[in-house]
């Protein structure tokens, strides 16, 4: 057994680390009594991380102030990331390097089978280019390697052409500068719930590259909050999943040189709500998108928050009565508009 650390020791721990401030903290922790009431929850409550500020916000932001970190601690001028063609992360980090006055090149895979102009255009793409962000595309959409590979080969190249240049790597087997902005958020979610009095009993959050789950998993437990952490998958299956996240929180513990809190067992994922794939949406997802929209006038998207809202409903309807459960809703709303043709078809008819 490790000892727990207190607030201020986790504080102190991360203070250690370079960090470009960017989100506005800390983000809303709120009640959720209208959905609650559609529930056997005891309460339902969500950490608004759609709200950190920065071009529409979303969890990236906080993961961003550590990879930005770092890239000024080694002078770099210029960002490079990869991403989904709709992803939240290239557009965070193209918003981010213009507020710290860097440049910024977007590599974009071909994740998602999806040809419709709005998937290509609207939404974050429009924003990327709104930001002005240097865009190349990558024609795999499930090679992380390869992906990695040719966004390092154009740093090269930029290199070169003498700029510094700092590419934010998205493959497991780098240090998970990332998921400290979410130990971070552990920090500041413990913090919030012990000064409004509230005791969590489960957390649930999306788990994609993961760096989100293992943060807030391993914050929680230094700090010795036993709450339940259920990853909800969005790109792969549990099983694999599972290993990326005990693999990210060893890393974690290595790199803020404190001992592992988390224990096999504290790894939960569900992938019920992933099915057909990353960022291609089924019929609970779009009922809780609706949900949460009409009940609480909280806006999900469909690659990621809709469908961890469709694992806590379930949770909250077949996990056990009277239970406390957090929402952590990391954003990706721009991402609605590209997902235009097919949410019209599904709220039309439900308003009609
Ligand atoms: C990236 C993203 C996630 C997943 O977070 P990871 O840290 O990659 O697991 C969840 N929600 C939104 C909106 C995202 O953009």
């Amino acid at each position: 057994m490790t000892d727990n650390l207190t607030f201020d020791q986790l504080e102190a721990c991360l203070a250690r680390q370079p960090r470009a401030r960017l989100a506005h903290l800390p983000t809303p922790l709120e009640a959720m009594p209208n959905l609650c009431a559609q529930t056997d929850a005891a309460a339902l409550y969500v950490k608004r991380d759609d709200c950190t500020g920065l071009a529409f916000g979303g969890n990236k932001v906080r993961q961003l102030e550590f990879y930005f970190g770092q890239a000024q601690a080694e002078g770099a001028d210029t960002v490079l990331i990869t991403g989904a063609v709709q992803s939240n992360f290239v557009r965070l980090a193209a918003a981010s390097a213009n507020h710290l006055g860097m440049a910024c090149h977007i590599q974009l895979e071909e994740r998602v089978p999806k040809s419709e102009p709005t998937y290509r255009a609207s939404g974050n793409v429009l924003l990327d280019r709104l930001l002005g962000a240097t865009l190349h595309s990558y024609p795999d959409g499930e090679d992380e390697a390869g992906a990695d590979a040719r966004i390092r080969e154009i740093a090269d190249e930029i290199k070169r052409a003498g700029k510094r240049p700092y590419v934010i790597p998205l493959a497991p087997g780098h240090a998970p500068y990332g998921a400290l902005g979410y130990v971070d958020a552990a920090l500041e979610t413990a913090r919030q719930a012990e000064a409004m009095g509230i005791a969590i009993d489960e957390v649930v959050v999306a788990s994609g590259s993961g760096h989100t789950h293992a943060g807030l998993l391993f914050g929680l437990r230094a700090l010795g909050v036993p709450a339940r952490v259920s990853g909800i998958c969005v790109r792969r299956d549990a099983a694999t999943q599972r290993q990326r996240i005990a693999t990210r929180c060893r890393e974690i513990a290595e790199l803020l040189e404190i001992d592992n809190p988390v224990a096999e067992a504290d790894v939960q994922l569900s992938d019920a709500a992933l099915a057909p794939g990353y960022g291609r949406l089924n019929p609970a997802t779009l009922d809780a998108i609706g949900e949460a929209a009409r009940h609480e006038g909280l806006l999900l998207d469909p690659v990621y928050s809709g469908k961890v809202m469709a694992g806590l409903l379930s949770r909250a309807r077949d996990g056990g009565k009277d239970r406390s459960l957090l929402f952590v809703h990391t954003g990706g709303t721009p991402a609605l508009f590209a997902y235009e043709p097919e949410l019209t078809k599904a709220f039309s008819q439900a308003a009609e």
